[in-house]
């Protein structure tokens, strides 16, 4: 860009603490062509002003040196003109102050090194700040919407046709989008369908009501323009990206292809594995069944005891069989409180003299179902206590003894039912077959993450409809363990993604989380050396490999993370507006003070997830930070390619911190592994910096929390205290 405009708000205390002449003269030898300065520049009159020069100048970029990048987006929104942030105020004016002896805050004209005051050093943070924006937007180019080539499908597929699939596909519907349900079944319906009733999913929340399923099933039948229904089918492979996937369905052994634009996955749960609980009597006892049993004998009318057909006249309910148990399934399935005080009603309509005890160590009756519990309270046939069961076995005449401990009563207690149902749990369809059979070079099935027990990994904190492969979004208990009515809700949600997705793919954005992001990376792959880290790292299978290993992009795969570019040694991954030689022109664009004057400088690149926002709080509490720091925001601290660091060291930065999010098990990162693998990274940089005699603690990695924001600022302040003790970096003036 050459026509580039540098406005300098001095309002919210920026006139005040900086000497704005200044910074117009450094815009000006840096390159700016017009330099202004004036108070709210987020005014009505602000933006006029800054319009109107765009227009008289014919103004390419602009860079607007006044408040944060995450307040007066919209504001500082001039269409086509580049715009680049200055953070003045919470990077400068708000965050770095003069401290005294016992943290009293100084006067800026106090001297901060001998013969330098902090004003100046200040001054020469601003001026390298205005310096890097210049010099950011004089190498930026414009990213170009991407458009694949095939045709854009808007077709959404929706794998499974139970409560949540069928969801899906009437809310995709409603909106005017194609659907297409797949399902391996005869029939529609799901595992509701083989209920005799459930809890209400409306209020009162207090009855039973046939199940959903069989309204949902006529609306898809009335619905048949807009929604293709395949039974007796699975997908045999899926492959290209959204909007442009191809979809492979294998319907009794014809093939049948499809193109859709995005995929909800809702195929649901697999009871569990009731043989492993043999101690609870399960296979060793006949009158002892699970509640998916329980529930078809219901259905069929035979609440029977399997032993020898006579009717239930007592029946006791052993809660958590199997659950909330590291040995078993360590989760809590969410619908079985419920399922068992539905049952226990099931057998109270059937005969008004039968008995129910339901034994439980929590009783969880998620949300307003609290509801239908204190109706059944209220039932004097059903008796419910916590307690702990310590045996069962067979008793006489077909019975089933009972003996239960810890319970409220305070006493052990012996029953003799005809039947005992154990309460167990659901594991995802997934967790045993990959379903999607995707092909990507990562694998044929979502990522999971061990925390997750076979539930697709997503951002749970942040952004929980999401799964590491864009553009697929899992919905009902294939998603979490849940009720109907939270699959309902769920199903809807995955469905709005879904339609998201396509109209994303349609503009030529990223899908998410960078919603707003044209710029994708572009591989200049004749100097790949077919390396692989850019195919193995990619945490969201953007990347496939031909057959010489070289990377394939699929770019609406792409979450635009960058942690391809942080991993490329060759430096050939490149974004129009986030590139090698963009980060290196503004690292070089700052001013480094000569060596032995103890004015150390501080490299810190910033996550914009998390970190930034901390940091920009911390402004807003007017915390300080050491005015030593010059942060430059990157996407993930996946995309800080050692490069970066080699060129901060070779520049004079006494030491780089690197600040990101929580990575490993219970990960915060946006980015899903972008800071793990950048703390992997950080052994080459440990040994970059020993062949050049450095000491490997001058590049740090701190990871922060969007609220930690003592911790970050006292880290940073630890971090600078702890290079001094090294010294000033030995390369610094050359
Ligand atoms: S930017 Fe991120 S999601 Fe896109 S290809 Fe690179 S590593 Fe994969
Ligand atoms: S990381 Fe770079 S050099 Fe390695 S395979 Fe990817 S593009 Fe090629």
């Amino acid at each position: 860009m050459e026509k580039i405009g540098v406005f300098i708000c001095t309002s919210c205390d920026i006139g005040k603490r900086l000497e704005v002449v200044e910074l117009e003269n450094v815009a000006k030898e840096q390159g700016a062509v017009s330099v202004y300065s004036k108070d709210f520049l987020c005014s009505k009159e602000g933006k006029e002003f800054i319009n109107s020069k765009i227009v008289e100048e014919g103004l390419e970029a602009v860079s607007i040196c006044a408040c944060s990048s995450r307040v007066n987006y919209e504001v500082f929104n001039f269409g086509k003109v580049v715009v680049d942030r200055v953070s003045l105020r919470e990077g400068i004016v708000w965050s770095r102050f003069p401290v005294g002896e016992e943290g009293t805050i100084l006067d800026d004209s106090s001297e901060y090194v001998s013969g330098v005051s902090f004003k100046d050093e200040l001054m020469a943070l601003a001026k390298d700040y205005v310096r890097m924006s210049v010099a950011k937007l004089q190498v930026y180019k414009v990213p170009v919407p991407f458009k694949p080539e095939e045709e854009i499908s808007k077709t959404v597929l929706i794998i499974g046709g139970g409560v949540a699939g069928l969801t899906a596909a009437l809310e995709v519907a409603k909106a005017g989008y194609p659907a297409i349900i797949v399902e391996k079944e005869k029939e529609l319906g799901g595992f509701v369908r083989k209920m005799k009733a459930h809890c209400e999913i409306r209020s009162p929340y207090q009855n039973l009501v046939p199940p959903v399923v069989e309204d949902l099933i006529a609306q898809i039948e009335k619905n048949k323009k807009q929604i293709k229904v395949y039974t007796s089918s699975q997908i045999s492979k899926i492959s290209g990206g959204p909007g442009i996937f191809k979809v492979f369905i294998n319907q009794a052994g014809k093939e049948i292809e499809e193109k859709v634009g995005a995929i909800v996955l809702a195929v649901g749960f697999k009871p569990y594995d009731a043989s492993k609980l043999s101690d609870l009597g399960y296979g060793v006892i006949k009158n002892v069944v699970t509640n998916v049993e329980f529930e078809k004998m219901a259905k069929e009318g035979k609440l029977v005891r399997p032993s020898d057909g006579m009717p239930i006249k007592s029946v006791v309910f052993i809660q958590c069989a199997g659950q909330r148990d590291e040995a078993y399934l360590p989760y809590c399935s969410s619908f079985c409180c419920l399922a068992s005080l539905k049952q226990a009603k099931y057998i109270r309509e059937t005969d008004s003299e039968a008995k129910a005890y339901i034994i439980y160590e929590y009783m969880r009756t998620m949300g307003i179902y609290e509801n239908f519990y204190k109706v059944l309270q209220d039932d004097p046939g059903i008796f419910l206590t916590k307690g702990k069961v310590v045996s069962i076995s067979e008793g006489e005449n077909g019975k089933v003894r009972v003996e239960v401990d810890e319970t409220l009563l305070g006493e052990k207690i012996l029953l003799e039912v005809d039947t005992v149902v154990l309460a167990t749990g659901m594991v995802p369809v997934t967790a045993e077959d990959p379903v999607l059979n995707l092909e990507y070079r990562q694998g044929p099935a979502l990522p999971e993450l061990e925390l997750f027990y076979g539930y697709a990994d997503s951002n749970y904190i942040c952004f929980p409809y999401e799964s590491r492969r864009t553009g697929i979004y899992a919905a009902g208990a294939v998603h979490q363990p849940m009720t109907i009515g939270q699959a309902i809700e769920d199903a809807r949600g995955a469905a709005l993604k879904a339609i998201q997705c396509i109209t994303a793919v349609e503009v030529g954005h990223a899908v998410h989380p960078r919603t707003w992001d044209f710029a994708y990376p572009e591989f200049d792959l004749k100097m790949c050396t077919q390396c692989k880290r850019c195919t193995e790292e990619c945490p969201f299978g953007a990347l496939n490999e031909d057959e010489k290993a070289f990377p394939i992009p699929f770019t609406t795969r792409c979450r635009r993370c960058g942690t391809c570019f942080g991993a490329c040694p060759q430096r050939i991954i490149n974004f129009k507006d986030y590139s090698i030689d963009m980060i290196s022109t503004m690292v070089k664009a700052t001013e480094m003070p000569e060596q032995g004057y103890e004015l150390y400088r501080f490299m810190a690149f910033v996550c914009e997830n998390d970190a930034l926002p901390a940091l920009d709080m911390a402004a807003y509490q007017r915390k300080n930070l050491p005015v030593a720091f010059r942060i430059i925001p990157v996407r993930c601290l996946g995309a800080v390619n050692v490069a970066f660091v080699k060129d901060s060291m070779s520049k004079g930065y006494d030491g780089i911190l690197m600040i990101g999010c929580k990575y490993g098990e219970s990960y915060q990162c946006h980015f899903i592994k972008g800071s793990e693998i950048a703390n992997r990274r950080m052994e080459n940089v440990a040994e970059t910096l020993q062949q050049l005699a450095l000491e490997p603690e001058r590049v740090t990695m701190l990871i922060t929390a969007i609220d930690e924001v003592e911790h970050v600022v006292e880290k940073m302040k630890e971090f600078a205290e702890t290079i001094k003790g090294y010294g000033e970096n030995p390369f610094k003036g050359w």
